[in-house]
């Protein structure tokens, strides 16, 4: 069968702007027959991410990315439906998801990589799996409950950097959940501040592309930031923590300002600002949501049961066909999605 596959046509260069024709698809056969644990899919949705632009590098500066290799299939945030099992544990008609789903129309995929998921949980939306009640809901909810030490009744206020984005977007929501009593992001269109304080509760919004962020900021925050749930990095959240308090907490989420870099991950603050996070005490540990594996299921459960009740809304921009992969993964790194950024594959989720 003939199907179609997005490979990694060149590399941007470590200090480079990704380009969509640093992507290209291409026809691939799938071979006919299944072996031994093997289940054929059909690709539903697929997701870009920030941590992308590092498997575009030769070498990815992490130890647990591999990097995309030239000419060879891009994979990431994957889900589909199984047109063909031969796996003991999943059948015709299931929905499984993968981190390394290959960005292929269909695939043949080992089983035991895949996660059945339950469409009951996302209320029918399937992409969600890719985003809230997937892997940015778990970073945004663990790193919060990880990393933010915040306590219901103490008055925090809360700084969310990249905040119209997937996981910003759900950091903010869940920073009131858990009992911050401010919450203010950051980001970088007028209509993207709009959405956070109409849509979803955020108590500010600044844009960081006009006027002074320093001044927008200690307006929005008059007692100080007591927890930064950074997205971003660089100037950003340089001006952020010189307004935190004493005693203060920053969720080291990304530093997406910085992957167009050839810098070292967390990159080390400028000596003044560190100086100033040494002297008050602020914490600036590493965060990555793949250390908190025994956290996922709960989390999920948990994400699940406030979009149920209507407590977290989620936002996507979707992306149609696979030969958008590229222009989807470019414009979220420049700032073209609200929320979670999806590219729907195929719309028909029946067999
Ligand atoms: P996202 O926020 O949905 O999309 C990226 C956003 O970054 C863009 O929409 C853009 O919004 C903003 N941006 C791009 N360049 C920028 C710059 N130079 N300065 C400021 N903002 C910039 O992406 P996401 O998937 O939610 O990821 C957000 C961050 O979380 C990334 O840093 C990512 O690496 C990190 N992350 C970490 C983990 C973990 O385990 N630690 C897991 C998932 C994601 P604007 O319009 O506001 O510029």
């Amino acid at each position: 069968m003939i199907i179609q596959r997005v490979v990694l046509n060149s590399r941007p260069g470590k200090n480079g702007n990704p380009v969509v024709e640093n992507f290209r698809v291409e026809e691939f056969s799938l071979p006919d027959a299944l072996n031994e644990g093997q289940v054929q899919v059909r690709t539903l949705y697929l997701s870009v991410d920030p941590y992308m632009r590092c498997k575009m590098n030769e070498d990815t500066g992490t130890d647990y990315l591999a990097p995309w290799q030239l000419a060879q299939v891009a994979d990431g945030g994957g889900i589909g439906i199984v047109e063909e099992s031969k796996h003991q544990k999943l059948a015709k008609g299931d929905f499984v998801t993968s981190f390394y789903w290959p960005w292929q129309t269909k695939a043949i995929l080992d089983g035991n990589g895949l996660e059945k998921v339950d469409p009951q949980l996302v209320d029918g939306h399937l992409s969600y799996f890719l985003g809230a009640i997937g892997m940015p809901g778990l970073t945004s909810l663990i790193g919060v409950q990880e990393k933010g030490h915040i306590s219901a009744g103490s008055n925090q206020t809360m700084v969310v950097s990249g905040a119209a984005g997937a996981c910003g977007s759900l950091a903010g929501q869940i920073g009131h959940l858990l009992g911050c009593s401010r919450v203010v992001g950051i980001c970088g269109t007028q209509e993207k501040c709009l959405f956070l304080t109409s849509e979803l509760g955020f108590d500010a919004a600044v844009n960081y592309k006009t006027g002074n962020v320093a001044e927008q900021l200690r307006e929005a925050c008059p007692g100080g930031v007591d927890v930064y749930f950074d997205n971003v990095g660089g100037d950003i959240s340089n001006t952020v923590i010189s307004q935190m308090n004493e005693n203060s907490h920053i969720i080291l989420c990304g530093q997406i300002s910085q992957y167009n870099k050839d810098v070292p991950y967390p990159p080390p603050l400028p000596p003044a600002v560190e100086a100033i996070r040494k002297e008050r005490n602020i914490t600036r540990e590493r965060f990555t949501v793949l250390n908190y594996k025994d956290k996922f299921e709960p989390g999920i459960l948990q994400l699940s049961q406030w979009f149920k009740e209507g407590k977290l809304k989620i936002k996507e921009t979707v992306a149609k066909g696979l030969e958008n992969m590229g222009v989807a993964f470019q414009s979220m790194m420049t700032g073209g999605n609200v929320g979670k950024q999806i590219v729907c594959i195929s719309e028909d989720s029946s067999l």
